[in-house]
């Protein structure tokens, strides 16, 4: 153990460097508080931009930045990198699964999501869902490989099965996936391949509620539905899917043939919340009091997607980024209000509205009553998303790249990674892909 024992100032661990424990640990720059932040990975990701290095838009470099760099100025942090796996409130201690343990006066919980397959985790093998950068650059092979695959394979059904991409899940990241697929199959990929017609894939939306973005106003599901459309995304509603293997789905009666589904559908909190002690909601999520405390455990904070916290309406705050900042920054202000023997604020959730993006120049938006869809609010998106994004570099970085990709057509991230390419040996063994039958290509 690390700790600096000899400290008089109150010790804070936070554990998770997301959005709502970076921003609390932000909060508290100047508080006089020592703070340990611990997070498993030794970077903070900007998650609503997943999508895009899933899709060879960006980079994974280009949306994650080093937690240790980000706090660097902060003198008051100190940065572990190490996985929680048990609190014990009462000892007012974490353990860590490296088997080291760390006292604290206040903690702040802010483990966040995951995926969740509705009792299904078979699934997961064949319908890999998003939440971290290798979530990411898993699809991003997959996706990528189903082109490469395809252009060697003789049988026009096995290419048909290569080439159909369903998504499960029609809230802003199924949008956002199946717009950004649609789009590089018909637009950027067509001239890159000899023997496959890539603007013949097949991308299908499905969503078990009657329309997509179900969470947003209508007017705007519509809006999205007819913006994905027009990219040639068929989008199914009121579908609910009962099975998926390796190569199919089946949505309602129907099996499709699909070598490739990816998942954007339940939502899960991190398992660390059922430490507490306190019983959490059906997703996982631990109720807080206004004040962002946890019933019995006022030196424990939960933020973000793991909390669930009312708005200050009796409304459920949503699972969203700017909800996640908003309650780490209050629960930072509520501790050093403690400190200064002041009563504690309760949460006031400011609602920032909605924004999901379907592709070049599509998107959607709600800002209070206003409601935009097209460029206008593909506009507003960039804008929303190069604020968040943390560090000048990424900044910088990401707007030269959707520029260069909004005048040129051209994403240049489309590397498959990983040694070797396993889906295609198994799908050359399996069914002769590289055979005499196929298109003359280089053997790799
Ligand atoms: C694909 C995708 C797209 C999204 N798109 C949008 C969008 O467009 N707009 C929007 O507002 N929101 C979006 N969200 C939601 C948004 O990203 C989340 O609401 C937000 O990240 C929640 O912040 P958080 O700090 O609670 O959790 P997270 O950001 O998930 O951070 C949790 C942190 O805890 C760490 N951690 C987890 N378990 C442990 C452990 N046991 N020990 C140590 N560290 C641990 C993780 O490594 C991570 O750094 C999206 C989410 C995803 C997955």
């Amino acid at each position: 153990m690390t700790e600096n024992d000899s400290s008089e100032r109150p010790h804070v661990v936070i554990v998770g460097g997301g959005f709502a424990g970076l921003y609390c640990a932000r909060s508290l720059r100047k508080a006089p508080v020592r703070i340990t932040l611990i997070d498993r990975r030794n970077f903070h990701l900007f998650q609503p931009l997943l999508y895009q290095v899933a899709t060879a838009s960006l980079s994974p470099a280009d949306i994650a930045s080093p937690i240790r760099g980000i706090l660097r100025r902060q003198e008051n942090v100190q940065v572990w990198l190490g996985e929680v796996v048990d609190v014990d409130p009462e000892a007012r201690t974490v353990h860590l699964a490296d088997g080291a343990s760390v006292r604290f006066d206040y903690l702040v919980l802010a483990t966040g999501a995951t995926h969740a397959y509705f009792g299904h985790e078979e699934w997961a093998e064949h319908a890999p869902g998003l939440k971290t950068v290798d979530d990411a650059t898993a699809i991003r092979r997959r996706f990528l490989l189903a082109f490469e695959v395809a252009e060697r394979e003789a049988d026009p059904q096995v290419q048909e099965r290569l080439l159909t991409f369903v998504i499960v899940g029609g809230g802003p990241t199924g949008v956002e996936l199946a717009g950004a697929m649609a789009e590089i199959a018909r637009r950027v990929m067509p001239t890159d391949f000899r023997s496959i017609d890539t603007t013949s894939s097949r991308i299908l939306l499905l969503e078990g509620q009657d329309r997509v973005l179900p969470t947003y106003p209508p007017k705007l599901s519509l809006k999205a539905r007819e913006q994905l459309e027009g990219l040639g995304v068929e989008v199914r509603t009121g579908t609910f899917v009962t099975d998926i293997g390796e190569d199919y789905v089946v949505a309602g009666e129907e099996r499709i043939a699909a070598s490739n589904v990816f998942w954007a559908a339940g939502v899960a909190a991190s398992k660390l919340g059922s430490r507490l002690g306190v019983e959490t909601d059906t997703a996982g999520r631990v109720p807080v009091h206004p004040d962002g405390s946890v019933e019995g455990l006022p030196n424990i904070f939960v933020v973000g997607d793991l909390a669930q916290m009312e708005d200050g309406e009796g409304r459920d705050v949503p699972g969203i980024a700017p909800a996640a900042i908003q309650m780490g920054k209050h629960a930072g202000r509520n501790l050093a209000r403690d400190l200064r023997g002041q009563a504690r604020d309760p949460f006031r959730y400011l609602d920032k509205g909605d924004l999901a993006t379907i592709g070049r120049a599509a998107a959607v938006a709600r800002l209070g009553r206003l409601k935009l869809s097209g460029f206008v609010a593909w506009i507003l998106w960039i804008f929303v998303h190069i604020l968040y994004l943390i560090g000048f570099r990424n900044r910088a970085l990401v707007l030269l790249q959707w520029g260069w990709a909004y005048l040129t057509y051209h994403w240049g991230i489309r590397l498959i990674t990983g040694d070797p390419p396993v889906r295609l040996q198994r799908a050359r063994g399996a069914e002769g892909v590289g055979s005499d039958d196929a298109p003359a290509k280089e053997d790799g």
